[in-house]
């Protein structure tokens, strides 16, 4: 499918129109959704959304808002008045969202058709779909194969050409990586630009809500639309006050060598150097930097991020949302609800969390982690007085093959280069870097670039020159 920005162009010179778009977005999702399952949920009020858009267009012309009739699809832990939100868990089976978040509001005035709720891995955690409630997305470059997670849904929603736009979140990597495991670009964007209002929360202080597109132009239009303080989200941040972040014609590029030895996939560094020298060639200057603080990211990830969830989940009893499971007394609801609606990855980071919050552990692994994650902050601070942007390859390697990564830890190993930017509250970007084979299939890789706080125009400005325009 056309990008949102094509899109626009194309109605506006009248050779198609957002009805036209709409049935073809539909037609694709009929045709190939059984076998990718990319969503949860098709809205059934497209083609009514679709026909406003195109009256808006006719009316206004050039004055019609940014995203008129550009279909977009969201993924199912995102609220949309009305709609169905199961955040891929069975205790949200039959969840109607009672209002709007904040972004949706924003995409929805200027004028995008809303498609469906997209697959995730329960309450955003994994890193491959795999943890679905309602099963698994397919990765649409090798069915055999995840197409990452936890925005797998959103991921392949875009990759099988339903939709240019699909919007995901990310606590530590969840629409970067599916963004690298799908041919992507993939944005985070910095800690309170975008308004969590309305966005189940996972880890509050990591979560980010941002897009899945297949250009660097979209990702920038979309976040644009989509940023600004929002009076219901007190962490959303006021850019006009925060310092600027320029633009430049030629970027000091730094890259982490000490964290980049092991464990990736040599081909995936092959295509990482590929890319560096790419850089060079265009004449970015390349800089070795050291972050040895950032290799600990896991580590503290692992212990903030199950905090969070443990807290923020305690609201899933049976009473107040979703699915009540029958039981004696007012305990036995909630164990029960709990018990038949959660799933085992959810339960298991609910007791982590449980454990390093308890009081007897709290200093010994909640506060520790807290340091740790003040201590990268100001590490990366001091490393961006000399370097603009800091590149990373996105994951260690391709998309998997089901059921590949069996133990939770090896898992866990996907994230490495994607939870330290969500610890310290940074942009970054994921941009597809080339392909490497498998089982003779090209599968897509991508880079990640990282930009100090508020830098977003920084990424887009890279990611435009270096791979829109390549
Ligand atoms: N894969 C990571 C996890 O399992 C990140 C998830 C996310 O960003 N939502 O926690």
């Amino acid at each position: 499918m056309k990008t949102a920005t094509e899109l626009r162009a194309a109605y506006l010179s009248g050779e198609t129109t957002p009805e036209e778009i709409a049935q073809e977005s539909l037609a694709v999702i009929a045709a190939t959704d059984s076998d990718i399952h990319a969503f949860l949920d098709v809205y059934d009020d497209v083609a009514v959304q679709a026909a406003k858009a195109a009256e808006l267009i006719k009316e206004k012309g050039e004055q019609a808002p940014t995203l008129c009739g550009v279909p977009i699809a969201l993924k199912e832990n995102i609220l949309v008045k009305g709609k169905r939100a199961t955040a891929s868990s069975k205790i949200l089976d039959n969840y109607i969202c009672s209002y709007d978040a904040t972004i949706i509001t924003k995409l929805k005035e200027a004028g995008a058709v809303l498609v469906g709720g997209t697959n995730l891995d329960e309450f955003a955690m994994g890193s491959s779909t795999e943890n679905s409630a309602y099963g698994p997305t397919k990765n649409p470059h090798d069915t055999t194969r995840v197409p990452g997670g936890s925005s797998g849904g959103s991921a392949a929603a875009v990759a099988m050409g339903a939709v240019p736009v699909a919007i995901g979140t990310d606590t530590g990597g969840s629409i970067r990586q599916p963004a690298s495991y799908c041919g992507l670009v993939g944005l985070k964007p910095t800690y309170g630009a975008v308004s969590r209002h309305g966005l189940m929360a996972m880890g509050s202080s990591l979560d980010q809500a941002g897009t899945l597109t297949n250009s660097v132009a979209d990702a920038a239009l979309v976040y644009r639309i989509m940023a600004g303080k929002d009076p219901l989200d007190m962490t959303t941040i006021d850019d006009t006050t925060y310092p600027k972040v320029e633009v430049k014609e030629k970027y000091r590029i730094g890259v982490p060598r000490d964290f980049l030895r092991e464990g990736i996939d040599p081909d995936v560094m092959e295509a990482f150097e590929h890319n560096l020298e790419a850089l060079a060639k265009a004449g970015h200057e390349i800089v070795d930097i050291s972050l040895p603080l950032f290799e600990k990211g896991l580590a503290a990830y692992y212990i903030v991020m199950p905090a969070e969830v443990s807290s923020n989940l305690a609201r899933f009893d049976g009473i107040r949302y979703g699915v009540r499971a029958e039981g004696e007394s007012l305990l036995d609801v909630y164990q029960n609800s709990r018990a038949e609606g959660l799933g085992t990855e959810v339960k298991r980071r609910i007791l982590l969390g449980t454990y390093v919050l308890s009081a007897g552990y709290y200093d010994a692994f909640y506060g520790k982690a807290e340091t740790l994650r003040s201590m990268m902050r100001a590490e990366l601070a001091e490393v961006y007085k000399t370097v603009d942007i800091i590149t990373t390859p996105t994951a260690p390697t391709p998309a998997f093959t089901f059921g590949a990564q069996g133990d939770p830890l090896s898992m866990y190993k996907q994230d490495i280069f994607t939870v330290p930017v969500n610890l310290t509250g940074v942009p970054a970007i994921s941009i597809p870097m080339g392909t490497v084979e498998r089982d003779g299939k090209a599968l897509p890789v991508g880079v990640q670039y990282i930009a100090p706080h508020a830098g977003e125009e920084r990424l887009f400005d890279l990611g435009i020159r270096t791979y829109d325009q390549r």
